[in-house]
C-alpha cells in the first residue's frame, strides 16, 4: 500500500465537493400524519417538527453522501428503486415499531428499503439554549451507505458492508462535505477515540476472524458483548476497507468484480490473513496507530 498514488478517479474526490451545490428540501403534502419533503435524492419523513437548520443539514449531508457514492470509481451506487426515504421518529416506541433495535440512534433497515433515526437522539439542539445544532453526522453517513448500496448488499461480505460505510463516516468533514486526502490522520483519529488517546494501540478483531462472518454471525458477533469489544470487528473492516480501495489496481478490480458479480455468483475477496495483518500493521504504525488484533 505504501506509495501508492490514488487511482485516477480518486482524486477527482479529494475533496468532494469541488462546488457546494445548493440545498434541494421540497416541502410535500404530509404523508399518514408525517411531515414530507424531497430532497435531490431521498424523502424525508419525520413524525415530529424538526429545526430550519438541522433539516438544511440533514438534507445536505444525505445528498452528498449519495453524491460521493455516484461519483466513486468503484461502482458502489445502487440505492432502491424511486426516491429512497429517511425515516425519522419522534418516540423511542415508534422508532422500535418500525423495527430499529431501540438503543440505537439510527439504522438502514433492508426490508424497509430505508433509514430509520430516532428523533430523540438525531438532533443535539435545545430551543433557546444558543448551542449549535449538532446532527449525529458520522452515523447519519454510516447508515446512508447502506442504503444507497442496497441492491449491491447480497453481493458484499459484512466486512466490506460494515468497513465502507466507516470509511465515508471517517472521509466525512461535516455538514456534506468529503475528504480522502485526510484519511491518513481521519482514521486514526476515529478509531483511538474509543480507546486511551494517550496510547496508538487499537483492539482489533484478527482479519480470519471477521471476513468470512455472515450477517447472522456478525450479529451474534457483536451482541451481549461490553460495549469495548463491540467496535473490534469494524475497527478491522475499516482498514480493510482501505487497504483494498486505495491498495492499487489488482486489489481494486477484486472489488469490482464482487460489486458486479452476476446474480447468485459470489466473487469476493480471500485475504491472505497473516500478511493482510502484516501489511495494516506496517501502514498505519508510523501514522500514529498501531493495530492489536485479539483473537476470540
Ligand atoms: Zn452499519
Amino acid at each position: 500500500m505504501r506509495g501508492v498514488p490514488l487511482l485516477l478517479g480518486l482524486t477527482a474526490l479529494a475533496t468532494f465537493p469541488a462546488l457546494a451545490a445548493p440545498v434541494v428540501l421540497e416541502p410535500q403534502p404530509r404523508e399518514n400524519g408525517r411531515l414530507v419533503w424531497h430532497t435531490r435524492h431521498f424523502q424525508i419523513h419525520s413524525e415530529v417538527r424538526i429545526g430550519e437548520r438541522d433539516l438544511q443539514r440533514l438534507a445536505r449531508v444525505a445528498d452528498q453522501t449519495a453524491e460521493v457514492l455516484k461519483e466513486h470509481p468503484l461502482p458502489l451506487y445502487a440505492p432502491p428503486p424511486g426516491r429512497p426515504r429517511i425515516e425519522i421518529f419522534g418516540t423511542t416506541t415508534s422508532y422500535r415499531e418500525a423495527g430499529a433495535s431501540p438503543d440505537s440512534a439510527g439504522m438502514y433497515l433492508w426490508r424497509r428499503q430505508a433509514v430509520v433515526l430516532n428523533g430523540r437522539h438525531l438532533f443535539v439542539s435545545t430551543p433557546g439554549s444558543g448551542l449549535r445544532p449538532v446532527t449525529q453526522e458520522p452515523l447519519v453517513v454510516h447508515e446512508l451507505v447502506h442504503l444507497c448500496m442496497h441492491r449491491v448488499q447480497h453481493r458484499v461480505p459484512m466486512w466490506f458492508a460494515e468497513g465502507v460505510a466507516e470509511y465515508f463516516a471517517c472521509a466525512h468533514q461535516g455538514n456534506g462535505r468529503f475528504d480522502i486526502r485526510n484519511l491518513d490522520r481521519a482514521i486514526p483519529s476515529h478509531l483511538r477515540k474509543r480507546h486511551d488517546r494517550g496510547s496508538p494501540q487499537v483492539a482489533m478483531a484478527p482479519v480470519d476472524e471477521i471476513v468470512p462472518l455472515s450477517n447472522e454471525e456478525w450479529g451474534k458477533r457483536i451482541r451481549m458483548r461490553p460495549i469495548e469489544e463491540v467496535y473490534r470487528p469494524y475497527a478491522t473492516s475499516l482498514l480493510l476497507c482501505h487497504y483494498y480501495i486505495h491498495g492499487g489496481k489488482e486489489r481494486n478490480d477484486e472489488l469490482r468484480a464482487m460489486l458486479s458479480a452476476p446474480r447468485g455468483e459470489h466473487a469476493r475477496p480471500d485475504p491472505d490473513a497473516a500478511a493482510t495483518e502484516a501489511a495494516l500493521v506496517r501502514y498505519w504504525k508510523p501514522k500514529g496507530l498501531d493495530p492489536l488484533f485479539i483473537r476470540e
